[in-house]
């Protein structure tokens, strides 16, 4: 767990095909779904390869947890009161190709490229959501 923010953003319930991605993170465990026909890799987690066309067969993988920012977004005007703002909102391109949706945390300027890392926001019910911490921290905003 890493400095979390009180007020947790809103997760959606598991389903039959995202069970197995939440489940990882409740031992702080990144994953992605990998073809075990072609071993394409893919997030988030989908009942199709989408690089073969393969209808199940499909795992989910750990994967190193590197990644690097794709592009990103300060919020500073929350859609709920109680969440602190500013806050940034990213793609990360893993390491190993998939792009996650995410947060930089804790928050401070990035750029594009900058490297990152996964970290975890503990959930209240056992689940964590992975959010990303800069590894080059030179700027804090405060
Ligand atoms: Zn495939």
């Amino acid at each position: 767990m890493t400095d979390q923010p009180q007020h947790l953003p809103d997760v959606p319930a598991a389903d039959d095909l995202t069970a197995p991605w939440w489940d990882a993170t409740r031992e702080h465990r990144l994953t992605v779904q990998r073809c075990d026909g072609c071993a394409a890799v893919q997030h988030p987690p989908r009942a199709v390869c989408l690089a073969c066309g393969t209808l199940g067969g499909l795992s989910q993988v750990d994967v190193s947890g590197a990644g690097e920012v794709d592009s990103f977004t300060v919020v500073h005007r929350g859609p709920r009161p109680d969440l602190a703002t500013p806050y940034t909102i990213a793609r990360v391109r893993l390491a190993e190709g998939p792009i996650l949706l995410t947060r930089i945390h804790p928050h401070q300027e990035v750029a594009i490229d900058d490297p990152v890392e996964v970290a975890w926001w503990d959930l209240p019910d056992g689940r964590a959501l992975p959010v990303f911490r800069p590894l080059n921290r030179t700027n804090t905003t405060p």
